[in-house]
């Protein structure tokens, strides 16, 4: 009989025979146990034909990346710690120094400020193009150009690209990917439901799982989806060097918020488009950006190419708002939370200062807050948006 410390480590427990639950059990290793030397010499990560080391996956992670990669219409997905991970894993296994990167004015400004941290140390240059101009992006390209960043709508400013004209100006190019320009969204927006990525032409989508499969508000992760087995392994060996793993509890409670993302995809949606509508109306209001709105920019696109939209709306106020006023505005309302993020239970808010955060000119004088609708009722956020608007004037 072994000593105690022992036997707590070697216990008899099997789990329950039979035990057929709907639910993903929860698995969780730093390293698997191999039975012998022959077996842990044949180890192969890379086709998923077997378990190596925890930060190349368990059987939940692997459930995961397969729903992922379902979820968007793709083929292989790896999975990440967040979303931002999920960007610069993309641009460390398909730039070297010399290469050129492509960014849209409007994006997530982490994936800039990642190009003009790290990619810019490493030697790879960038250029910021105009997303609503496909000749902007033709004359932005270059034999350097390696990698074109993607994003439907942009973040904050909430333009609507015509996907397929950008990627007519890629595919112009040669050689063909993998070897040639390589085209990638940011698919957070669109989250796999409002419209199909690689139906759209991009050869890697990328997804904060953060945002709608989670759903919760608490827990960050990303993924990479790609159709192109090629493109995946390049992007799957640069995720095991660089040492990426995501969590087992994290990965159920994602698999467990999937389960209901296109229900609160459409919900959320719904109430955001009555806000939106809603805001246009206000005195106080100059414009709202939200692309299901006639005369938002690219709203023609969205409508060509999407079924839905997501949960968010930015209002620009009229130049006659100070700043002061508009954090007054922020700072009164009750329901919608000062928060980034979004596409949890709960609305949040944020003020922006656009021109700080984009290159090129922004014609607009007053202030932006982009709203992220959650799942309250409708009545009782547009309530609240009333009251604060009372506010704004003091
Ligand atoms: C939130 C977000 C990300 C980053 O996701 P995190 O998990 O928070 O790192 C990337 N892109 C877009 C469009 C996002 O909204």
């Amino acid at each position: 009989m072994s000593e105690l410390p022992t036997r707590l480590i070697h216990h008899p427990y099997q789990p329950p025979a039979g035990f057929q639950a709907i639910t993903v059990p929860i698995y969780k290793a730093s390293t698997v146990i191999f039975p012998d030397v022959a077996a842990l010499r044949r180890r192969d990560w890379t086709q998923k034909a077997g378990y190596t080391y925890g930060l190349q996956g368990t059987p939940t992670t692997f459930l995961l990346e397969e729903r992922v990669a379902s979820l968007e219409g793709g083929r292989y997905c790896t999975l990440v710690p967040s979303g931002l991970a999920a960007l610069s894993l993309v641009d460390m296994a398909l730039l070297k120094a010399g290469d050129e990167v492509l960014i849209p004015d409007n994006a997530y400004g982490p994936n800039k400020a990642f190009a003009e941290g790290e990619l810019q140390a490493w030697g790879i240059t960038h250029r910021y193009y105009d997303p609503m101009s496909p000749a902007d992006l033709a004359a932005s390209m270059s034999d350097r150009t390696r990698l074109v960043w993607l994003e439907a709508p942009g973040s904050i400013t909430l333009e609507f690209p015509d996907l397929p004209a950008l990627m007519a100006v890629i595919r112009a190019r040669q050689p063909a990917p993998p070897e040639g320009v390589i085209a990638a969204l940011d698919n957070t927006w669109g989250a796999g439901l409002a419209f199909n990525a690689f139906d759209a032409g991009v050869d890697i989508s990328v997804h904060a799982l953060t945002k709608y499969p989670s759903g919760g508000a608490d827990v960050l992760m990303g993924s990479v989806v790609t159709r192109d087995e090629a493109l995946h392994r390049r992007i799957q060996y640069c995720h095991m060097r660089v040492g990426h793993g995501v969590a087992g509890n994290d990965a159920e409670l994602v698999l467990r918020g999937m389960s209901t993302m296109s229900l609160r995809y459409a919900a959320q949606d719904a109430a955001t488009r009555t806000l939106a509508l809603w805001m246009q109306q206000q005195p106080q209001v100059a414009e709202v950006r939200h692309p299901a709105l006639p005369g938002s920019p690219g709203h023609a696109a969205w409508q060509r190419d999407c079924s839905g939209a997501a949960c968010l709306f930015s209002v620009i106020f009229k130049p006659e708002f100070e700043q002061r006023q508009i954090d007054i505005f922020c700072d009164s309302l009750q329901l919608f939370k000062l928060g980034y993020s979004w596409a949890g239970p709960m609305s949040l808010c944020v003020p922006y200062d656009v021109p700080s955060i984009r290159r090129r000119p922004w014609p607009h004088a007053g202030g932006l807050v982009r709203f992220s609708v959650g799942l309250e009722h409708v009545a009782d956020l547009q309530a609240d948006l009333a009251q604060a608007l009372t506010k704004l004037a003091g």
